[in-house]
């Protein structure tokens, strides 16, 4: 694409060993908005994320699943892509370290630096943490100091990177660049790190087999900070880089975590051998739940996925961006979820956009009417989301996305006191009325167009939803938002189909009896995604009736003449049985087995179209149409026949 400037961004590219929780959502999301915001100035923006996977946890897990290592990362891989998919985000580029071309720009990369004399090789016998997959500074048989976990003590032959050498150089390079490592807190961390002095580094191991090699040096292999920082450069070209034009990219973001590896060892790496730095390091905060730290061991861990099943990808995406500040820690909470989705999204953005197109249905025959003569309170509102056009794309610029929601929102919440006052549902039908409703509705049609077009970057789905509703043409991805003003809106364009934008999120459990109160919209979420009580309480004595084992499928086949139902055996540890459930129009047979689900074991047996049916598999019912989302334990290994408590 000639003449548009190129931007350049990426996601830190995550550990294979795990599933992605809510943390390296958060970065996924404010790289991918990013994106969508930049596209939408003007850039021809490439975005990277991507999958490490080498390494010895990788080995051990590996090992563990009884797998190849090549399989189980494809594996891996396969789950973030799947994942980042159902959020909406759309990297360009998803580049896997076990990719061959990323093995080529490691193995170039190590070529320079060796030639510029900044590689030597060495001994080194220390204390490793293999969970932070790094060297850690403690006497044997102590723990390591970031995770408490225990270290192992490694003597080997590998590479050294002389990193002591670039101590000065980068001093001076965050000198010249003040705005290289964002924000000003984890700019001093790092300066601080530095002037303390640089020791030299190992970027090879001898005791690790899956890796890159080293070429000529084998049984070396590259050592994972080395690997994986690499990345970057090799999914937009690697040695081919100034043909493809990205590098050096415009902003990497981490979370404040791996500041260092980035700020310090990445730019060092890059002087050695003489490339291109990036331009910017951005290191965001933790996401904390009540103000920890999420582990497993805690049991803390928040997953991304039952949250998008339940209340869609753009209620997480608008939390997570709206609740923290970017840079910062931020506190992840189901209640906050819930009620961001009820008062910003379904209450205030969707039911904004609702009622317009209804009155817009009711009084212009289904098109944007045509203003007549403005009073005070249409052009008040009309300046209000003018200016928020600068100020939010200024906002966003700084990557202070909290802030530019609140700024829309403000917009929103003036545009419902606008209606509120101008009440056009309460205007006669007399010439002067019909006006000045043309006049209300025009102006709140407007409003919503600026805010769609502003919030698209946070919330893909909804606002393409919106921008269709108000008729207007293409995605709202592909509006220019530099050309963006107040009085865009044609008169006597037709409204396309309403759509629900926000809907309250179906319940998971048995509908209740009649006559019982409906919950609160999104109530029904949180009990889904979070182990807390349904709003109906029974006592302990009635839940401990329940049995409920883990089994795991060993068959499964369609029944002739039920489509929805598919006929399986589920090992339940102490036997095997018959279960038929309820979901063949969403599961493959063939795909279920081996898989784990959650069984009601001490249900009576029960014949479903005459086919006995020994117990019950527990799925969510998702969405208006009820959709089966079996329960399961994807990333633990647990026991068959463990008992549900
Ligand atoms: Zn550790």
């Amino acid at each position: 694409m000639p003449g548009k400037p190129k931007y350049y961004l990426t996601t830190p590219i995550y550990y294979t060993n795990g599933l992605p929780h809510i943390g390296h959502t958060y970065s996924t999301i404010v790289c991918d908005t990013v994106r969508r915001y930049k596209r939408m100035r003007g850039y021809d923006v490439v975005m990277t994320t991507g999958t490490d996977e080498h390494g010895v946890n990788v080995e051990r897990s590996a090992k563990k699943a009884g797998v190849p290592e090549s399989e189980f990362v494809a594996k891996m891989a396969a789950e973030w892509r799947a994942l980042w998919d159902e959020l909406g985000v759309q990297g360009d580029e998803f580049i896997r370290t076990t990719d061959l071309k990323h093995a080529h720009t490691v193995q170039w990369l190590f070529k320079l630096c060796r030639e510029n004399d900044f590689v030597y090789p060495g001994h080194y016998t220390g204390q490793y943490c293999i969970y932070d997959n790094a060297y850690v500074d403690v006497k044997p048989g102590e723990n390591c100091p970031d995770c408490g976990r225990p270290t192992e003590t490694v003597t080997e032959a590998n590479f050294y990177f002389k990193l002591s050498a670039f101590q000065k150089p980068l001093l001076d390079w965050y000198a010249k660049h003040p705005d290289f490592i964002q924000p000003e807190a984890r700019r001093n961390e790092v300066l601080s790190f530095v002037e303390g002095g640089l020791r030299d580094l190992s970027i090879t191991r001898t005791t690790v087999r899956w890796g890159i090699p080293v070429p000529g040096e084998e049984p070396h292999v590259f050592y994972v900070w080395y690997d994986a920082l690499t990345a970057y450069l090799s999914a937009v070209g690697g040695p081919n880089y100034e043909k493809i034009g990205y590098w050096p990219a415009d902003v990497h973001l981490v979370g404040k975590e791996i500041i260092r590896f980035h700020a310090v060892y990445w730019p060092a790496f890059l002087m050695a051998a003489g490339l291109p730095l990036p331009k910017q390091i951005w290191a965001h905060g933790w996401l904390l739940m009540d103000s920890a730290k999420m582990s497993k061991s805690l049991g803390n861990v928040v997953r991304p996925r039952p949250i998008v099943h339940v209340l869609g990808m753009d209620a997480l995406r608008y939390y997570l961006l709206r609740e923290t500040v970017f840079g910062q820690d931020g506190n992840f909470s189901y209640d906050a979820l819930v009620q961001r989705y009820n008062s910003d999204l379904a209450n205030g953005l969707g039911n904004l956009a609702s009622r317009t197109a209804a009155m817009i249905e009711k009084n212009g025959g289904g098109k944007v009417p045509k203003p007549a003569a403005l009073q005070p309170q249409d052009t008040a509102l009309a300046t209000q989301a003018q200016a928020a056009i600068g100020q939010v794309l200024e906002l966003y610029d700084n990557l202070a996305f909290s802030r530019a929601l609140e700024e829309i929102w403000s917009v929103i919440a003036a545009t419902d006191k606008y209606l509120t006052t101008e009440h056009p549902w309460s205007l006669g039908e007399n010439d002067a009325d019909q006006q000045r409703r043309a006049t209300i509705l025009w102006t709140t049609a407007e409003v919503l167009r600026i805010v769609t077009a502003l919030t698209h970057p946070v919330l893909p789905e909804s606002t393409t939803k919106v921008w269709s509703l108000l008729g207007q043409p293409g995605q709202p991805g592909s509006i220019a938002l530099d050309d963006l003003r107040w009085g865009q809106l044609a008169p006597g364009t037709p409204l396309g189909k309403s759509q629900t934008l926000f809907p309250r999120p179906s319940p998971v459990t048995t509908p209740a009896p009649p006559g019982t109160p409906t919950p609160a919209a999104g109530s029904t979420a949180a009990a889904a995604a979070a182990p807390q009580a349904a709003p109906e309480k029974i006592g302990i004595e009635d839940f401990t009736k329940v049995e409920m084992r883990v089994g795991q499928i060993k068959t499964a086949e369609r029944i002739v003449g039920a489509d929805k139902l598919l006929k399986l055996t589920v090992d339940i540890g102490t036997e095997i049985r018959q279960i038929c459930a309820g979901i063949a129009q969403y599961y493959e047979p063939e795909k279920l087995i081996g898989r784990k689900v959650a069984v009601v074991v001490n249900l009576a047996p029960r014949k479903l179209r005459g086919v006995e049916s020994n117990g019950m598999i527990v799925a969510a019912s998702v969405g208006p149409e009820g959709r089966p989302v079996l329960a399961g334990f994807p990333d633990e290994d647990v026991e068959i026949g463990a008992r549900l408590k």
